[in-house]
């Protein structure tokens, strides 16, 4: 049952869950297949049968709010190409949240397996040991990392089913959903909502990434310690899908590391999208860029972020609001769209047109955006890192850095404020738990049901419930 809040009169549950993204949702799943406690999940945006981002249809974002990309059932993962990386080091580091490593392969695959048992495909990537090994041997060559891992592609049109799936039981096992909701401030025993005070024994917060600056400023509030982390900024790069066919046959998703020459700063690769499609995402105060690839509908192109490390130390640490002005600066510069240019153009200090990126040969998938020059946008270490990368990496895959291919900015993922827990993931005001990519304690789906996961089981054992 999905509650409304003026159907919701009883403002009391066990454990008040904020967000229904994979954190949120699995840790859910975990709290009700094993004890009585009651579980009322808030989120800001909408069932995953109502989230339609246009985008998708007609490449324009009309600035929804929230987000659908971002906020409702499903969380930023709901709508987004659904690969999942079976790995406990990637998207995160779970074994720094177990006692050994052993257990935090565990995780991955408990994770793995209910998402099969609602329906993700039994079929796995990166596997071929031997062409895996090649290319590491290639990518080493020139002085590139590469990471292999094995993946399962869910794909965003069945990925809908599945987390519709995964609500159902959630439901019939009792667990309530309070949906178009948002969470305006966290208290020490209670969350308020439309201005109402509603109490859990328990709360635990998993608002994402479009929580998370709004979390930090709860935190901050209540006295919760955390730290900022690096952020990743970048672009997202958008190639013929033919350069990367050999690439993605090894690895749907391939990950290199890349330390650049000039600064000696980390670069990588992230979320590559097969015959995918780039897609605006909408901040408050800024817009980004992401991508997601279909089973169905493909495109001629693939694309992939490519991001830098930004870390900050003494006197300012604050990334967030660094990557947020870089964001904001980029937005600015985009006229509100983010910034597209052809790594040519970049390249020869020339910002694109139209009339240069329709004569180049890769057709850019996402047309709402405004053609410029990135060196305007973003710092001039980051494009330098961005334009030595990507020379770097087209040793590897030759072709990614020729003049046509096109970088969109600003893409940026921001894990800053990374969230003390415990062991149990509670936080140092009693009997408030944190989990997922909100809380800076993961970076994709799997880590982030992991971790809600890990929550569900302190918040039990808190409770006194043997597990
Ligand atoms: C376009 C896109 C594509 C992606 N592709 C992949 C991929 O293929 N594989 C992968 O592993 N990862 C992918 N990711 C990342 C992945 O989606 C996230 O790592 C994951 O969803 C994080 O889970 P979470 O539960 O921590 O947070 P989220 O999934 O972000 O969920 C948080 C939820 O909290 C809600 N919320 C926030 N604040 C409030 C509030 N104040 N009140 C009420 N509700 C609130 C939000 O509405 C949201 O639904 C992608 C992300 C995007 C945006």
């Amino acid at each position: 049952m999905t509650l409304g809040i003026k159907r919701w009169r009883v403002t009391l549950a066990d454990v008040l869950i904020i967000g229904a993204g994979p954190a949120g949702i699995f840790a859910a799943y975990e709290i009700s297949a094993k004890s009585d406690l009651s579980v009322l999940i808030i989120d800001k945006g909408k069932d995953i049968k109502d989230r339609m981002c246009p985008v998708a249809k007609t490449g324009k974002c009309i600035r929804c709010n929230p987000c659908d990309v971002m906020c409702g059932v499903g969380g930023a993962g709901g709508m987004s190409d659904g690969t999942l990386n079976l790995r406990h080091d990637v998207g995160g580091n779970l074994a720094e949240f177990t006692k050994t490593t052993a257990e935090a392969t565990n995780l991955v695959r408990e994770v793995d397996s209910i998402f099969q048992e609602h329906g993700a495909p039994k079929e796995i990537y990166g596997k071929n040991d031997a062409e895996t090994e090649k290319l590491a041997r290639k990518a080493a060559a020139a002085g590139v990392k590469f990471i292999p891992i094995t993946q399962r592609h869910i794909g965003s049109e069945y990925l809908p089913d599945v987390i519709s799936s995964l609500k159902r039981e959630l439901e019939s096992r009792g667990v309530k959903f309070m949906l178009r909701t948002e969470v305006e401030r966290i208290e020490k025993d209670s969350v308020i909502v439309h201005g109402k005070r509603l109490k859990g024994k328990f709360i635990l917060a998993a608002p994402g990434r479009a929580g998370a600056f709004w979390f930090a400023k709860q935190a901050q509030r209540l006295g919760i310690k955390f730290t900022h982390r690096a952020i990743d900024v970048g672009v997202r790069v958008e190639v013929p899908a033919v350069v990367m066919d050999p690439v993605i046959k090894i690895s749907r998703d391939p990950k290199f590391h890349i330390i650049t020459r000039t600064f000696d700063d980390f670069v990588r690769t992230f979320c590559t999208n097969h015959r995918g499609f780039v897609v605006e995402e909408q901040y408050d105060d800024f817009c980004g860029v992401n991508g997601h690839a279909m089973r169905t509908k493909r495109s001629e192109n693939t694309n992939f972020a490519f991001l830098s490390r930004v870390e900050l130390t003494q006197p300012v640490t604050d990334t967030t609001a660094y990557g947020r002005s870089i964001a904001r600066l980029a937005t600015t510069i985009g006229g509100g769209r983010p910034l597209l240019q052809r790594l040519g153009d970049l390249r020869h200090g020339k910002r694109s047109t139209w009339e240069r990126i329709e004569r180049g040969h890769v057709r850019p998938t996402l047309r709402s955006v405004t053609p410029g020059d990135i060196s305007m946008a973003l710092p001039g270490r980051v494009v330098t890192n961005i334009r030595e990368g990507l020379e770097q990496l087209d040793e590897v895959i030759p072709g990614v850095a020729s003049d046509a291919t096109l970088l969109y900015a600003p893409e940026v993922k921001f894990y800053a404020a990374r969230i003390y827990v415990d062991e149990n993931m509670e936080t140092n005001v009693p009997n408030l738990f944190a989990a997922g990519d909100g809380a800076g304690l993961s970076r994709d789906i799997v880590n982030s049901a992991a971790t809600g996961i890990l929550a569900a089981r302190g918040i039990m054992r808190k409770a006194g419930i043997g597990i």
